[in-house]
Order: C-alpha cells, then structure tokens, then sequence
C-alpha cells in the first residue's frame, strides 16, 4: 500500500495570549528565549515561563509600541494588530 501523505498541511507552532485571542503572536519555535523582548517593553506585558520564553501575560497593557518585534534577533513575534 503506497505511503503518501501527500499535502500535509503545513503545520505552524504559535501561541498568542493564553487569554486567547492577543495583541501579538509569539512563535515559539524561533524564539531562542534571549529575554530581549521581556526586558525591552516599556509596559511590562511579558513575563516569562521557565524556559526564558516571552508570555503574554498582560496583554492589555501592550501599545503596539513595536519594540519587541522590532528588536527581537529571530522574527519571532508579530503584532495581531498591524
Ligand atoms: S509592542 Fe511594545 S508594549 Fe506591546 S508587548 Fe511589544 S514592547 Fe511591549
Ligand atoms: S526577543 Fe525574540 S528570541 Fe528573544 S525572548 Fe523575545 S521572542 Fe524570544
């Protein structure tokens, strides 16, 4: 019986909010838990889980200021809002 999968979707790993829907999408998967994004943020929307990893924790006080996405070395978070 032939084994082809075929289009397997490809599948992306991504967390935004644990509260759901969120001002940013953090991917996980090229996040190297520098800390940069945690330390930069003027408003404190991150905290970070044991890993070293960005999470959202406060979304509400994020002001698309930008300067986490912008000064993250790996692309790894998107604004959900621009
Ligand atoms: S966009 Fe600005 S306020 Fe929002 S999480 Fe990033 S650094 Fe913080
Ligand atoms: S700046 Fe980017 S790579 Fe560094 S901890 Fe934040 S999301 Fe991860």
């Amino acid at each position: 019986m032939p084994d082809t999968p075929g289009e397997s979707g490809q599948q992306t790993t991504e967390s935004t909010s644990s509260s759901g829907a969120g001002p940013l999408t953090i991917y996980f998967h090229w996040c190297k838990a520098c800390g940069i994004c945690i330390s930069f943020c003027p408003n404190q929307v991150f905290t970070s889980d044991r890993d070293g990893k960005p999470v959202i924790s406060y979304p509400d006080k994020c002001t698309q200021c930008a300067i986490c996405w912008l000064h993250c070395p790996d692309m790894a978070i998107v604004s959900n809002e621009k």
